[in-house]
C-alpha cells in the first residue's frame, strides 16, 4: 500500500503531524521504534508533562530561542500557545496554569497528554506502527522513494516527516537516527551538544548530600569571582554535582564559559540578609545555651545538610552553641549564605533535557517546515536546530512545527 504520508517518530512532534495530517484526510503512517509510543513525553515535566508556557507576548516566546527563534514567527501564527491550549481542551484535556505561566494537565499525568494525543490519532485515521525501527530512507529524483525498516519491510509514500528528536535521553529511543538520514541526504546538521544539563562539581562533598532537594534559595554563577547569573528556586543535589530547575537554566551559560574559573555560590537563606541571620542565628543560639552546636541548626537547615556545615564550619561540634564567637558564626554565615562549589563540567548527552544544534533551518521553509533541498520531506520537533529553556518551551516548538508540517504535508499533496 502506498501512504500518502509517512511519519517517522512517534514522540510529541511525530504524533501531532501524523494527527493533523489524517484528520485532513490524508492516508497515514506513524512508524515508532518503541513498542508505545511517546516515551520521553511520559517523563517530561516529572512526569506531569509541561506541556507549553502561556506568556502572552509571542514576541517574548520567541526570544527565549535566541537567535534561532524567528524561524518560528510564521509557523506560531498558525498553531501557537492559545491554539495549542485550545487544541488540547477540544480533545477533553483539562489544563491548569502554574507559576511562571507553566500550563500543565489538571491531573499532573503526562500519561492523559499522552493518550489525548493517541486518541487524536485513531480518530485521524492514521495507521500506528510500532516496534519498527527505520534503518534506511532511499532517495531517488530528489524526492524520498520508500524508507526501509530494520526487518526489511518496505514503507512507501508521498511525503514523508522525520520526528526522531534529538539525542538525549537515549533509553527512551532519541538515538538521533534522523541527523544520519538528513545528512546523507544532503542536508547540514549543526554542531550537536547536550542542552539544560546538570552539573558536576569539584567538591567530592556533594556525594553526602546526593538526593537532598532545595526549595526557595538563591544560586548564582561566577565567572572569575564576577557574578554572571543569579536564580531564586529549587534545585537538587546529586551524587557528583547539582541538577533540579535552577541549575538546568544555567547551565547555558555554564557552557559558554567553560572552561574558565566557573563556581557557582548557594544562598541558604535568601529572605535574610547577612545581619538579619546572624540575629537569627543568635536567637537560636541562646535559646538554649547547654545545646552543642551540631544540635542548633534543626530549626534553620535541613537535617541532611546539618552535619555537612557543621564539619566545614571548623567550629567544634561538642561546643556549647552560646560559647560559639563572633568570628566562627561568621564563618557559619558565609556557609550558609555563600556555599561554594567550583564547576568542573556538564553532564553528558544522556542526561540532557535536550539537545542542542540540529537541522540547519536555513534548509527548511519556515511556513511548511518542508525541506528546501528534498522536494517530499517535512521536518519537525527537536530534530530542528532550535532549542529554548525549561518551562513548556520545546514542547510548544513540537507542537507547532510538527501541526504545520502535518498540514502542509497534506494540502501540498491536494
Ligand atoms: C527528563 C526530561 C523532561 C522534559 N520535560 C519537558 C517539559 O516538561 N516541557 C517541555 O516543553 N519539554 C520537556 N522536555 C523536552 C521534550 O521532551 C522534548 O523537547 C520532546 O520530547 C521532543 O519531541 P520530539 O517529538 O521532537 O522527539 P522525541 O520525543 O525524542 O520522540 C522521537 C521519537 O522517535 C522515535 N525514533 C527515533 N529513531 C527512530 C527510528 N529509527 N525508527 C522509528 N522511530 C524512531 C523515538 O523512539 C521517539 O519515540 C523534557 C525532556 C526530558 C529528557
Amino acid at each position: 500500500m502506498k501512504y500518502d504520508v509517512a511519519v517517522i517518530g512517534g514522540g510529541p512532534a511525530g504524533m501531532i503531524s501524523a494527527g493533523r495530517a489524517g484528520e485532513l484526510g490524508a492516508s497515514v503512517i506513524l512508524i515508532e521504534k518503541n513498542k508505545n509510543l511517546g516515551r520521553k513525553l511520559l517523563i517530561t515535566g516529572k512526569g506531569r508533562c509541561n506541556i507549553t508556557n502561556k506568556e502572552n507576548n509571542p514576541r517574548e516566546f520567541i526570544n527565549k530561542f535566541g537567535k534561532n527563534g524567528k524561524f518560528l514567527f510564521s509557523a506560531f501564527s498558525v498553531f501557537g500557545i492559545q491554539e495549542t491550549i485550545n487544541f488540547f481542551e477540544k480533545l477533553n484535556l483539562r489544563i491548569k496554569i502554574e507559576r511562571g505561566r507553566r500550563v500543565f494537565p489538571v491531573s499532573d499525568k503526562s500519561q492523559d497528554v499522552l493518550e489525548t494525543l493517541i486518541g487524536y490519532l485513531k480518530k485521524s485515521n492514521v495507521k500506528i506502527k510500532s516496534n519498527s525501527e527505520v534503518k534506511e530512507v532511499i532517495k531517488k529524483d530528489n524526492k524520498i522513494e520508500k524508507i526501509i525498516l530494520a526487518n526489511n519491510e518496505e514503507i512507501i509514500a508521498s511525503k514523508f516527516i522525520i520526528s526522531t528528536g534529538g539525542k538525549s535521553y537515549p533509553g527512551t529511543g532519541s538515538t538521533g537516527d534522523g541527523y544520519k538520514w538528513a545528512k546523507k541526504l544532503g542536508h547540514t546538521v549543526t554542531n550537536l551538544s547536550p542542552s539544560l544539563v546538570p552539573i558536576i562539581v569539584k567538591e567530592k562533598i556533594v556525594k553526602e548530600l546526593e538526593g537532598l532537594s532545595l526549595k526557595n534559595v538563591e544560586i548564582s554563577v561566577y565567572k572569575e569571582n564576577k557574578k554572571i547569573d543569579s536564580r531564586f528556586g529549587e534545585a537538587i543535589f546529586t551524587a557528583d554535582g547539582m541538577s533540579g530547575p535552577i541549575i538546568i537554566d544555567m547551565s547555558k551559560k555554564i557552557r559558554q564559559e567553560l572552561p574558565k574559573d566557573i563556581k557557582i555560590k548557594i544562598d541558604f537563606k535568601p529572605a535574610l540578609d547577612f545581619s538579619k541571620l546572624d540575629q537569627r542565628i543568635q536567637e537560636d543560639f541562646n535559646r538554649d545555651s547547654k545545646k552543642m552546636f551540631k544540635n542548633s541548626l534543626n530549626d534553620l537547615l535541613p537535617q541532611k545538610l546539618i552535619p555537612i556545615i557543621v564539619k566545614l564550619s571548623g567550629i567544634n561540634s561538642n561546643k556549647k552553641s552560646s560559647f560559639i564567637t563572633k568570628e566562627e558564626r561568621k564563618k557559619l554565615l558565609y556557609l550558609l549564605k555563600e556555599f561554594t562549589l567550583e564547576v568542573k563540567s556538564l553532564a553528558i548527552h544522556e542526561k540532557a533535557i535536550i539537545t542542542s544544534g540540529g537541522i540547519e533551518l536555513s534548509e527548511i521553509d519556515q511556513k511548511t517546515m518542508k525541506s528546501k533541498l528534498i522536494d517530499n520531506l517535512y521536518f519537525a520537533g527537536e530534530i530542528l536546530d532550535i532549542d529554548g529553556p525549561t518551562g513548556g518551551y520545546n514542547l510548544q516548538v513540537c507542537w507547532t512545527t510538527g501541526y504545520v508540517a502535518g498540514e502542509n504535508a497534506y494540502l501540498t499533496f491536494h
